[in-house]
This record gives structure tokens, sequence and C-alpha cells, in this order.
């Protein structure tokens, strides 16, 4: 269960674990929704997942657009690859035909539909008004739909720029929809973090008070004692201590879940200790709304039908050049999603510091599985990508995007000039410099940290670049994305999320509507916003930047992702983006 501990205390894993999920259909979707469901743990107890697919084999169409399925899984009975490759991702998941599952399972599952074009006509007549089938996803040429029932009408199913790109986006969506259908989502998480923020902390003399995060499971846990064995000497154990309400507690802690958050069980009702009950209700499943995402102005739903699909954006005549930073669950999403998109000469570099995978990783940072626990994680990552996409240009650069380190990697060069002669730092020196390298002829920046100082670095660098900047933040069921582009006068990240962005070192998402209680990463925000990062990207890259939305704001709870064009920056405005005007105070380019 270490594989979910970031992710309870947001939904109820038992319920998770337990469900039975019917899925139909071969459409785009179709691996992206078993990745999202293997990842967040569905069917890996009671439950299972049971497919509904054509007696074929693996096609040539199967394998684009999608990193599920291998190269080697050509001419495979399909249903039998995809059980094979979902094994690998989590081998505790019950993934099944639908015509072996169990007399125990069968027919009480939740139906979700992800129609291929072909077999569209035929599921929409056996399906279309089956009540069993919660949702349906379609992918169209330049966006997605999720609803309760099929659109009206297929809108052409040929593949572009974008099928990838949305096809992740429809997974994550459908996968959040079923969690929402199980009523597994516990309600309030924020005011459960907020509540242990305001009265429960950990205090330790040399690293200050720290706020909690909150596991919303009722169960009575092993005592203190046991997470302080973990601390690394006696010495750390003497001098570590609970508080709640200014007084030293003993609540039953589980686990250290990271360095900066702890797990904390609070059994309910908790009157002994706090004269107060915690207790996190599960969220009634809420309707399914008919949902109608695109990264460009155009595609509208109007009564179960789209109209002003826009046109699809082509692959630029220059090869792209890609810069990523942050390889945890959002960069792996982004940068697997954009590998499998088959965008022509693609060059991407990936900068993360981060040293290893851990078991912790694999429920939502999807280049990863079993395997690669323990190993590099910047290797790992880009063996991953290599296979996915074996025609991409990629390199891993271990260096730490900071305020400090700007003028190293787009100024003079000032910090490590000094150090360039010493042995110990020529091979870090060497990175700096491969990456400013990278960023010099680079066609735009992907935002993936997990903090709020290298996004304001890399919103510096790419407005001294003058190129565009496509940001995204999770915060639990909550995501963002931003496309700075200084050519297009689009607003930079300073100007959507304030200058005081530079001087916040905490890990911390951005937001702009979760506290700052630290609240657990689940696999479905990550899939669906970095997959529109990865959209919002190709629509850049790929057409008149005049169409694409600049903003999009995901709720998982609401069950809602909507793409906004937002107003154009204000040239006189903001400190930030005056780094990047020229004297006359033009825009760079
Ligand atoms: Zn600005």
């Amino acid at each position: 269960m270490d594989r979910y501990a970031r992710q309870r205390g947001l939904v109820a894993q038992d319920l998770v674990a337990d469900a039975v999920v019917e899925v139909h259909g071969t459409g785009p979707a179709l691996p992206y929704l078993l990745q999202c469901l293997a990842l967040v743990g569905a069917g890996t107890r009671h439950g299972g997942i049971r497919l509904h697919v054509p007696d074929r084999v693996v096609e040539e169409a199967d394998l684009a657009h999608q990193f599920l399925l291998d190269r080697a899984d050509a001419g495979r009975p399909l249903a039998e690859a995809l059980i094979d490759r979902v094994e690998l991702l989590n081998p505790t998941v019950d993934l099944r035909t639908a015509d072996h599952g169990s007399a125990r399972t069968r027919g009480r599952g939740l139906g979700v539909a992800v129609p291929g074009a072909a077999e569209r006509p035929a599921l929409v007549a056996a399906l279309g008004a089956d009540p069993a089938i919660v949702a349906w996803g379609e992918v169209l040429p330049t966006a997605v739909y999720v609803g309760p029932a099929p659109l009206r009408a297929g809108t052409g199913g040929h593949p572009t720029l974008l099928t990838a790109a949305l096809a992740a986006t429809c997974g994550g969506l459908l996968a959040q929809v079923l969690l929402g259908q199980l009523g597994a989502i516990i309600d309030g998480p924020t005011v459960l973090s907020r509540w242990f923020e305001e009265r429960l902390w950990i205090a330790y003399p040399d690293i200050g008070r720290h706020a909690m995060a909150a596991e919303a499971e009722g169960a009575l846990a092993p005592a203190l004692r046991g997470v302080l064995e973990r601390f690394d000497s006696p010495r750390v154990a003497e001098r570590f201590q609970i508080l709640l309400d200014g007084r030293t507690a003993d609540p039953r802690v589980t686990t250290v879940v990271d360095h900066d958050a702890v797990v904390v069980t609070v059994p309910a009702p908790q009157a002994s200790m706090t004269g107060a009950a915690v207790r996190p209700g599960l969220a009634d499943p809420p309707p399914v709304r008919p949902l109608l995402w695109s990264p460009v102005d155009g595609p509208t739903l109007d009564g179960g039908t789209v109209t002003g699909m826009a046109a699809a954006p082509v692959p630029p005549r220059t090869p792209p050049r890609v810069v990523l930073c942050g390889a945890g669950a959002l960069g792996s999403w982004a940068a697997a999603v954009l590998a499998a998109s088959g965008l022509p000469g693609l060059d991407l570099s990936i900068v993360d510091m981060d040293d290893t995978v851990e078991s912790h990783n694999l429920n939502r940072q999807v280049l990863f599985d079993d395997a690669d626990v323990g190993l590099p994680k910047a290797a790992q990552a880009m063996a991953r990508l290599g296979k996915i996409n074996p025609r991409l240009a990629l390199r891993a650069l271990p260096v730490m995007v900071s305020p400090e380190t700007i003028e190293d990697l787009v100024g003079g060069g000032t910090q490590y000039e000094l150090l360039a002669d010493d042995p110990r730092w020529r091979a870090y020196r060497e990175q700096v410099d491969q990456l400013a390298g990278a960023l010099k002829d680079a066609t735009a920046i992907l935002s993936c940290p997990d903090n709020h100082q290298t996004r304001w670095s890399l919103n510096v660098i790419a407005e001294r670049l003058g190129i565009p900047l496509v940001n995204g933040a999770v915060d639990g069921f909550v995501g963002r994305v931003h496309v700075c582009d200084p050519g297009d006068r689009g607003r930079c990240l300073v100007c959507w999320l304030g200058e005081s962005i530079a001087d916040e070192p905490e890990r911390r998402s951005c937001t702009d509507v979760v506290g700052t209680a630290p609240v657990p990463s689940i696999v479905t925000s990550a899939a669906v916003i970095g997959a529109a990062q990865a959209a919002t990207l190709l629509a850049q890259l790929g057409g008149p930047a005049s169409r694409v939305r600049r903003f999009h704001a995901f709720d998982g709870l609401a069950g809602t992702l909507d793409g906004y064009r937002a107003a154009d920056r204000d040239p006189d405005e903001c400190p930030a983006h005056l780094v990047g005007a020229g004297p006359d105070g033009r825009e760079a380019r």
C-alpha cells in the first residue's frame, strides 16, 4: 500500500480496490484510461477491470498515439497485450477480458465507453441507452468529450497531432469520473488538511514547525514510536515532538511520507484527544455532466453536438526543441504524451535534480514501473521515452534551475565560471553549459516543477529568450495550465500568479486556489494537466498562437476542465515580463 500513500486522504482506497469497472471499446483513450485505473489502484482487491474489446490482434493504429503497448506487441492478441502491459504497470490489478469475469463480479460494474471511429456506430447502437455506462469518452480532431451519453454524431476519427494529448486528457477525465461514481472521493480534504495545519504540528529544533498532511482513515495505526525508529539516529528521535493545540500529544503517526510531510491517522471520533470529532465523509456520486475541452478556441458543445471544430495544428517547419523542467508526476505525463504524439523532429531536454525512483512515485509518475525503483530517475525516464519514440532527440540534464542560476543559463555566466577549473565541479559545470545551450536554441519551455522559485526562474528565462512557457500545476483534484507567450503578448506567469512566487522556496504547487497545506498527489490530476500541457504546447507550436487558449482550469470534484483565451498582458504592468522587453518597450524575439 506504500504505492498509494500519497493519494490516501483524497480517495477511499478500499472502494477503489474493490471497484468493478467494465471498459468498452478500443478508441484512442483506452490505453490512457487503463493506465490511470491501474495507477490509482482500481480492482486490486475484491474488484477488477473487465475489458470488452473485439477478438483481434494489435494493429499499427493501436500502437500510434499511446505508450502502454509496445512495438513488440504488434500481431499479438489485443486483449492479451493490454493485460500484460497493465500488469507490468501494476501487478496487483485484476484485469481480464469480460468473458472471463467471474460470476461474482459480472454485470455489477461501472461501465465506461471509449469508442474508436470504426466501431462507434455499433457501440452507440448497443450501449447508447444503457444506464450501466456511466461515461463516454470521445477524442475529436482538436477537442475531447466526456459525458453521460455519446455525442449525437461522430466528428471524424482521423488522427491529428493532438490525438495522443487529447486521448490522455480523456483517459484522466474518465478515471476521475469513475472515482466520483464509486463514491471514493473523500469530501473536504482541504478542510481536513487545514484543520491539521492549524492544530497539529511536528516540532523539531533545527527544522522548525511543520504542518502535517492528513490521512483520512479510521483504523488505529502503529504508535508514534514506529515512526521515530525510522529517523536515522536516536538523538533525532529524542528531539522530535508532536504538538496538538500547543501541547505534546500522541496521535497515531503511521509513516514518514516525504521529507516535508508526515501522515497522521486520527481515529474518529477523537473526543479524548481534541474535544472535536474529525470525520471525513465520502462524497456522494456527483452527476456526470457533459464536458468538452480544447486547447484552442472554436469547439463548442451544443446539446450533444460539437460545432466550430478548429483545424488541427500541423508540424512546424523547423523541428521544435522543447526544454521540460521537472520529471515528477506532471512532467512524466507531459513528456510521455509528447513522445507519443509523433511530432516530427522533436528534440526534448529533461531537466530534473531528483536522484532515484521511489515506490511512492509509482502511483502517478507514469514513466516508471516496479523494476525502476531505486534506479536513477533521469536515466530511466530517458530510456522509457526513447522506447516510446525512438526518433526523439533526448537528453537528461540534472541541473537546478533557480534564481541563482539564471545568469549562468541565459546571461553571461558568473557563478560557475569561478569553479570551472575545480575538477569536483567540472561535471556539473558541463551540465549547466549543456542546459544553457539547449535553452539558447529552445522553441518553448514546459514548466512542471514542484516549487515556485523554479517556476519564477523559468518565467524569467522564457521572457529573456522571448519564447513560450507552458506551465502546469496540480494540487489534489485541482489543476491549472498557463500558456505564457511573449510573442503573442500573453500574460507571463508572474502576471498570473503574482511577484511573490519569487520568494517562496517551499515545495508547493501553484494552483492559486488551495491553501498551503500539503495535499496528496493523484494520477488523474497529473494525467489531465500533464496531457493538457502537451496539447496546448502542440497547439502553440503547430498553429497560430492567436487561437491558443492561455488558461485552463481543472476541478476534478466538480468534473470540469475549462479553457479560456484570456486577455493580453499589460505591457507596463509587471516587472517580470519587462525583463524581456526591448528598449522601446517591444517584446524581444
Ligand atoms: Zn508579466
